[in-house]
């Protein structure tokens, strides 16, 4: 036995790591210590002797339990937990997928439990990508962004049949996310709503607060200012700063506020200070397992097409709107509204122009938000200078006209006949059904169109922008879709009730935009993750 005295950071689970130990025989010999995450500064930790084989015990070949199939001369910058070895736990809650849902999931099982030794492990279809959104990497400019979020095979793999993109990589889509974040006008108005105003209040006020969601970004900036003065003296009193999930903080007393820009690798890195949690990449989950009306886990299958089972009490699908409809119909699991119901925004884009020498000081960026009300079944957003809006150089001299977006985001019904349709006789690599997407847009839809239309180049004339470009977006494109599995009371209707849960089938939860009941015109993402926090709080009482 060799004694090691623990330094200031140190936990069983630290040391177990440091010297590539397993941690349940770390455990075992040292009694004294009740808790593999409680803090052990200063005190005597037994280890075990090296073993006198020629050859390496198991726990001291490399490491299988960090990661499996990552190169190694990969910089992993998050820690990582072999399947191989998550097949021995059972977890209280598994979470499939890392994007906005399952991102916001963790955050709050973590912030609310802490180190209470409850299990918790996540299940991750992509691999390690970026490690934060895009839009915060300095060289970035807005062409080269808009090229990687739309282009780029790693960041947009295109849903066959649409125009839509996933991104298959740790953190999601919130890895090029563009951060607007305002509440639903539904969520406060609409009395079909399954969560009650004054909850939806303080999850979007924990959301909020979480994502650093602000209408500060583009306070103060001239241009901006300008520009709201003429809304607000027309017929646009509402008019307001685009609220936006920025970490606007400074850097001071040596906290380090870097990553502008919002992302789940936030919520992880926030989960992940606040206690420890088993994280697989390269996981993708196939099938939950179901056991007299209950889940019991997950199946999870790597890209060599090994294939593992997780034990887990409750599981939570985060893997996106297209995704976890297609999890549920291949573990059997039907609902009369599940993959149906499915919505988007449509999206009339403007494209406006203004000369320099009209505003001869600092511009600053552009960033109004007119919101959706009863009268307007549409939202406005105006957003630039085009070349001006992330990170800049106020050193580059400004072109003589600039460009800015004016876009009419208009609310599509949710319709049973929108819908994702399954077909067991087209198989993935993973024997999943390949999945079709339908959506038209309704008379009503194309009317609330044609009024976002209108309102842009009404906008625009107020503004005095004139207009470049008009462009109507057809209804399979836009990054918004949602609704698949919609929280509500009604399993005809519905495909969760309003905590999340499927419908029939206990510790089962979906928290992603699929569990939205309806849009409005509001940008989807703060939403879905106030109500993926009100999921982890519904799991958690259900564990006490
Ligand atoms: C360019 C762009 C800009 C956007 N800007 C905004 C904006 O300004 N405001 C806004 O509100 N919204 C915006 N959005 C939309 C926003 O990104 C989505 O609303 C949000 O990311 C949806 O979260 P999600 O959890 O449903 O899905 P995702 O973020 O897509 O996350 C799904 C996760 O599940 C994983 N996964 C999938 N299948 C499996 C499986 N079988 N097993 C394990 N893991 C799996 C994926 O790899 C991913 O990590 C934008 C989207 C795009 C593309």
């Amino acid at each position: 036995m060799r004694i090691y005295v623990a330094g200031p950071a140190d936990t069983l689970r630290t040391v177990a790591y440091k010297f590539q130990i397993e941690l349940e025989q770390l455990i075992s010999i040292n009694v004294h210590i009740s808790e593999p995450d409680q803090p052990i500064a200063g005190l005597n930790i037994n280890l075990p002797s090296p073993s006198p084989s020629p050859h390496p015990s198991p726990v001291l070949q490399p490491d299988h339990s960090k990661t499996f199939s990552s190169p190694v001369s990969k910089l992993e910058w998050i820690p990582l937990t072999s399947l191989e070895k998550m097949s021995q736990t059972e977890y209280d809650v598994l979470i499939v997928g890392t994007g906005a849902g399952g991102g916001a999931a963790l955050w709050r099982l973590c912030q609310q439990w802490g180190n209470n030794g409850k299990k918790i492990g996540v299940v991750e279809a992509g691999d390690l990508l970026l490690p934060t959104n895009i839009m915060n990497i300095q060289t970035m400019n807005h062409l080269g962004y808009l090229d990687i979020a739309y282009h780029d095979p790693q960041f947009a793999i295109p849903i066959p049949g649409t125009n839509l993109r996933q991104v298959i990589a740790l953190g999601g889509r919130m890895l090029k996310w563009s951060v607007v974040s305002p509440r639903m006008y539904a969520a406060a108005a609409s009395p079909d709503w399954p969560v009650p105003e004054p909850e939806m209040d303080l999850y979007y006020s924990i959301a909020e607060q979480a994502m650093g969601v602000t209408d500060e970004y583009t306070k103060g900036s001239p241009i901006n200012q300008i520009f709201l003065n003429r809304l607000w003296n027309s017929e646009y009193a509402e008019a307001m700063n685009e609220p936006m999930a920025v970490d606007l903080e400074p850097t001071k007393y040596g906290e380090i506020h870097s990553n502008v820009f919002f992302s789940s690798i936030a919520f992880l890195a926030q989960a992940l200070n606040r206690r420890p949690y088993d994280l697989a990449v390269l996981a993708r989950a196939v099938r939950v397992i179901t056991e007299g009306g209950r889940a019991r886990g997950l199946q999870v299958m790597t890209p060599d097409k090994r294939s593992f089972e997780l034990k887990a009490k409750n599981v939570v699908l985060s893997a996106s709107t297209i995704e976890t409809p297609r999890i549920l119909y291949h573990s059997g699991i039907r609902g009369r509204a599940i993959g149906h119901y499915l919505t988007n925004h449509s999206n009339a884009t403007g494209r406006a122009s203004f000369q320099r020498e009209d505003y001869p000081y600092v511009l600053g960026a552009i960033g109004i938000m007119i919101p959706e009300t009863s009268e307007r079944p549409y939202q406005v957003q105006i957003e630039g200078p085009m070349d001006y809006r992330f990170y800049h150089d106020t050193q580059t001299p400004f072109k003589e006209q600039l460009e800015m977006n004016i876009t009419g985001v208009g609310n599509v019904e949710s319709r049973f006949e929108n819908q994702i349709l399954f077909n067991p006789n087209m198989q993935n690599e993973y024997g999943m059904p390949e999945a079709q997407v339908q959506l038209t847009y309704s008379d009503a839809d194309l009317a609330v169109l044609g009024l976002a239309e209108e309102a842009v180049k009404h906008v625009s004339s107020i503004l005095q922008t004139p207009m470049v470009s008009l462009n109507l977006q057809e209804a399979l494109a836009g990054d918004h879709e949602s609704g698949t599995c919609r929280m509500g009371r009604d399993p005809d209707t519905s495909g969760t009730n309003p905590y999340g849960q499927v419908h029939g089938i206990s510790g089962l939860y979906v928290a992603d935009n699929s569990v939205l009941p309806f849009l409005g015109a509001a940008n989807p993402t703060l939403t879905t993750v106030a109500l993926a926090m009100r999921t982890a709080d519904y799991i958690i009482r259900s564990l006490k």
